[in-house]
């Protein structure tokens, strides 16, 4: 007998039919003797939906009733789910994060679990029952909810199957697997058999929407295998898990573009000691992420810093980048929403010289002009312009030859 955890998206509870069918797909698992724990998205575009509403009654809203507006959209679909499955025969309960007590920190919108109790939930499997857990929502030091970000279900997913020891976790949606890239705009992309977390982590990181980063980072630190496939069919899908040596053979496993990207250039900033460190620190003391930077000295002692936010933190990055410019004498701001950034993902770089020069040949070949460079040990980044993003994706797919992966 396993403890299995499944999570299930949206798309795949999008409907009562869909609904039913996922309870079958889990009774199958239940039949064979496993304890099931299952993770629900709230239905089809709900979420979507909810902060639709929310923005009609204001441009900002109060970040906890914000989070006890979205949570509502999750505690639909665990309550049709569990009756689904009930109404064919099988007990289940639905469960709450706060019936669970999944415990996180104070930041609403963007909480991080800390803590799971996992009392209530091994007595009602304890009781033979399959359990159905809110996945994205938790609550914090006072009991209100919080949200996880989104696509947070696949993180209390991976976070539930740690603190119950799962004997496996996976993840349904209505992708079939990880590819090598985005087969909606490549159809060549080859689904992966096996990926490892490191390699997930910067997909997921860098706008390759088929995982929360969060939940790779806490399979990883946990070492559980994720197991992502579709809901819809019982094609293979993919292994998330450690770093193999097999993987180390081919050089890039995976291209990504994302267009929320926006380039801030702070121009001609004092060069002294510290700049960098007070216009940064003042971004991150506000919590916004700060991508790729590059500085370049101009004359008379002056520099112009150039980096990347996520389009998302620039409403409330502009007015703090604004403060802190004027506040150490640069002299203009200039922010650039045109930007996409492509990347190139792959263990193998590790052993393989050459990767970005390859990289920077191909955009060259297709006269895609590279704004900003950055290199990590398994990626490599480029801002192009936003327009030439999906030619850059398919021309550096065809160009590593991804679609002949070997495995
Ligand atoms: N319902 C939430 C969202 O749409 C959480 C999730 O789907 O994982 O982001
Ligand atoms: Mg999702």
């Amino acid at each position: 007998m396993a403890l299995i955890v499944q999570k299930y998206g949206g798309t795949s509870v999008s409907d009562v039919e869909r609904i039913n069918n996922v309870a079958e797909r889990i009774i199958k698992e239940y039949k064979k003797g496993n304890q099931m724990v299952i993770v629900v998205s709230a239905m089809g575009d709900t979420t979507d939906k909810l902060i639709e509403l929310m923005n009609q009654i204001t441009s900002n809203p109060d970040p906890r009733e914000a989070d006890m507006l979205l949570t509502t959209g999750e505690q639909v679909s665990i309550a049709l789910l569990s009756m689904a499955i009930q109404a064919k025969g099988y007990k289940a309960v639905s469960l709450t994060g706060s019936q669970v007590q999944i415990k996180t920190n104070d930041h609403h919108s963007r909480a991080e679990i800390m803590q799971i109790d996992t009392a209530r939930l091994k007595a009602e499997l304890a009781e033979g029952k399959i359990v159905v857990v809110a996945g994205f929502q938790g609550i914090n030091s006072r009991n209100d909810f919080t949200t996880l970000g989104r696509g947070g279900s696949d993180t209390t997913a991976v976070a539930l199957a740690a603190a119950l020891k799962a004997d496996r976790c996976e993840i349904y949606s209505d992708v079939d697997g990880i590819y090598t890239t985005d087969p909606r705009l490549v159809p060549e992309a080859s689904k992966l058999d096996f990926i490892s977390y490191e390699e997930m982590l910067e997909l997921a990181s860098l706008g390759a929407k088929v995982l929360h980063p969060r939940s790779v980072e806490l399979a990883k630190f946990y070492n559980i295998k994720l197991y992502i496939a579709s809901s819809f069919n019982d094609q293979p899908g993919t292994m998330v898990g450690g770093m193999d040596k097999m993987e180390r053979k081919r050089s890039v496993t995976g291209v990504t573009a994302d267009k929320e990207q926006v380039k801030v250039t702070v121009t001609k900033v004092p060069d002294q000691p510290g700049v960098a460190g007070r216009l940064f620190s003042k971004l991150a003391e506000n919590n916004i992420n700060v991508d790729m930077i590059i500085q370049n000295l101009q004359h008379n002692n002056k520099n112009d810093i150039t980096f990347t936010l996520h389009s998302n933190d620039l409403d409330k990055g502009i007015k703090v980048i604004e403060k802190i410019a004027e506040e150490l004498g640069a002299e203009n701001v200039y922010i650039d929403n045109d930007v996409a950034k492509v990347s190139i993902v792959g263990a193998g770089m590790i052993t393989t010289p050459g990767t970005a020069a390859r990289m920077f040949n191909i955009l060259g070949e297709y006269n895609i002009n590279i704004q900003m460079i950055s290199t990590a040990d398994i990626k490599v980044s480029c801002i192009i312009e936003k327009k030439h993003a999906d030619l850059a994706v398919k021309v550096l797919h065809e160009g590593f030859e991804l679609d002949k992966l070997e495995f």
